[in-house]
């Protein structure tokens, strides 16, 4: 069994840690932020395993991560994460002008939330 962690940022200034632990049952990637705890599928997980290392805080641990990120376990998925990833943020995009749009509107007419 081999096992790593890694300490990234949340946006909220909170720091997590993502672990990383290949059993018989096979791999398991942990968060310890609330939603991870939780069982959901965290963006911290999504961020960092699509290769997006700009919230990871243990920088001298980049050579070990891209390490990790070559298990062969992830071989199936890697292209699916990535694109994930990348659909996550566009959603996020489109939230922040739905949001924007909504308040915009929403005042206009009398709405105040
Ligand atoms: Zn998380």
């Amino acid at each position: 069994m081999k096992i790593a962690d890694f300490k990234v940022l949340g946006s909220e200034g909170d720091i997590y840690e993502i672990g990383f632990t290949q059993s018989p049952e096979g791999l398991k990637v942990t968060c310890s932020c609330k939603a991870g705890q939780n069982g959901m599928f965290c963006r911290h997980r999504m961020q960092l395993l699509a290769g997006d290392f700009s919230e990871l805080q243990d920088k001298e641990k980049v050579v070990e991560l891209k390490a990790v990120l070559n298990w062969e376990e992830f071989n199936p998925i890697k292209k699916d994460i990535i694109e994930l990833y990348e659909v996550q943020k566009k959603i996020d995009e489109l939230d922040r002008i739905k949001s924007k749009l909504k308040k915009s509107v929403a005042s206009a007419i009398g709405i105040k939330k």
